[in-house]
């Protein structure tokens, strides 16, 4: 059999098992009301959580920058590619989170194979609370170290493994808030447990980075962990700070054993310059005007109050990730294109990004939406439980 025809049959079975992924095709900017396979549509899709992706002077930082320093950075970082423009940035996030340094990566992907694989090896044990990004797993499996998946944000649990293990090294690694889900680490506990067992904390905070937390500081400093109690705290800068890229916070000798080990960080190209730019704007942003993250509170707690009243299966969520669980991926799918033919994008979440049985819609909000935008989004949901389609049902 050729290459086709032995790849064929999966797709087919995806297919009759409403696990087919297929990509919408933007035609606008990342924003609330956006153009898709040539509709407008209201989106609810998006990690642009403050609406930074489109602001003006992201934009003008992007222009100005790619002026003087170019478009592509030409080379790893540790070859020439890094620029003044990237030392400015690690500089500034250092100060923001609180840590003694930091360092970008290509993506939050990268960032966490990266440092994972840097800091294990085969002897060691990684634990990880079985919700985590599929990034985080995987830089366990590319560590070969042993990987312990604790029951979710179960501290008892993770405490009897941690303390039933001789390991040379061990690494907790979280979401900070965990990304299907919308709900919070117990990073306090998780801090306290990892330190009495000698292990290390590393939080992956891609969805609150930006968000949670005096000026969007994150889910760390928001839960009171210094430097000490998390050393290895990792954001994007895709998501809430509406550019791209990743870092790394942490101690002087972390950053520079990353800069030695991480393969991740060492064998790519480093990220344009005038994206380090834009990520400088968001931050600055991030700074100097908290109304975002209060607009944002607004609007989940509109979302929530109006879910709650139509009795949604909403999971227990205080941040813009606002999961509604259905249960079967053919529901997830139903509902999302039902919403798509009212003009609104919702993203149906399916096996195996979530445990089987487990599909649901993940409404996530911005800054940028209006509470209007979120009425309307409820009287949709609400129509479509008229018509019997929310209910939950099982694979
Ligand atoms: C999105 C995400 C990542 C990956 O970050 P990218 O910059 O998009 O590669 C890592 N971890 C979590 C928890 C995420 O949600």
């Amino acid at each position: 059999m050729n290459l086709d025809e032995q790849l064929q049959p999966a797709l087919e079975q995806r297919k009759q098992r409403y696990l087919y992924r297929q990509r919408r095709c933007l035609q606008s900017s990342q924003q609330p009301t956006l153009q898709v396979d040539g509709q407008p549509c209201l989106s609810f899709t998006s990690n642009d959580y403050l609406g930074l992706a489109s602001h003006p002077q992201l934009i003008a930082a992007v222009q100005q920058a790619s002026r003087s320093y170019g478009v592509g950075s030409g080379a790893s970082h540790l070859v020439s590619g890094h620029s003044e423009l990237h030392q400015q940035l690690e500089q500034q996030l250092a100060i923001y989170t609180g840590r003694q340094r930091t360092l970008l990566f290509g993506n939050g992907y990268m960032a966490n194979l990266g440092v994972i694989s840097a800091l294990l090896e085969r002897q060691d044990v990684v634990f990880e609370d079985r919700l985590n990004h599929a990034s985080l797993l995987d830089g366990g499996l590319l560590s070969q170290a042993r990987i312990q998946r604790y029951a979710h944000n179960d501290v008892v649990d993770l405490e009897r493994r941690l303390s039933q293990c001789a390991a040379r090294r061990r690494l907790v690694v979280c979401d900070g808030v965990f990304s299907m889900d919308g709900d919070l680490a117990p990073l306090r506990q998780l801090a306290v447990i990892s330190k009495n067992h000698g292990a290390w904390l590393m939080v992956d905070d891609a969805h609150g980075f930006g968000v949670l937390g005096t000026q969007g500081k994150g889910t760390a400093l928001q839960q009171g962990l210094d430097q000490s109690d998390c050393p290895i705290y990792i954001a994007t800068l895709g998501k809430a700070l509406g550019a791209y890229g990743a870092f790394v916070a942490g101690s002087e000798v972390l950053i520079e054993t990353l800069i030695q080990q991480a393969r991740t960080y060492i064998y790519t190209t480093a990220m344009p310059p005038a994206m380090a730019a834009a990520a400088l704007a968001g931050l600055q942003l991030l700074k100097c005007e908290s109304w975002r993250q209060d607009q944002l509170q607004k609007l989940i707690s509109t979302f929530k109050a109006g879910a709650l009243q139509l009795g949604l299966p909403l999971l227990p969520s205080d941040t813009p990730i606002q999961p509604l669980l259905v249960g079967s991926a053919k529901t997830a799918i139903t509902i999302s294109n039902a919403l798509q033919q009212q003009g609104i994008l919702v993203a149906a979440i399916r096996p195996p990004t979530v445990p089987k049985g487990r599909s649901r819609l993940r409404i996530s909000l911005s800054a940028s939406h209006t509470l209007a935008q979120v009425d309307r989004l409820l009287s949709a949901l609400a129509s479509l439980q008229h018509q019997g389609l929310l209910s939950e049902e099982l694979d």
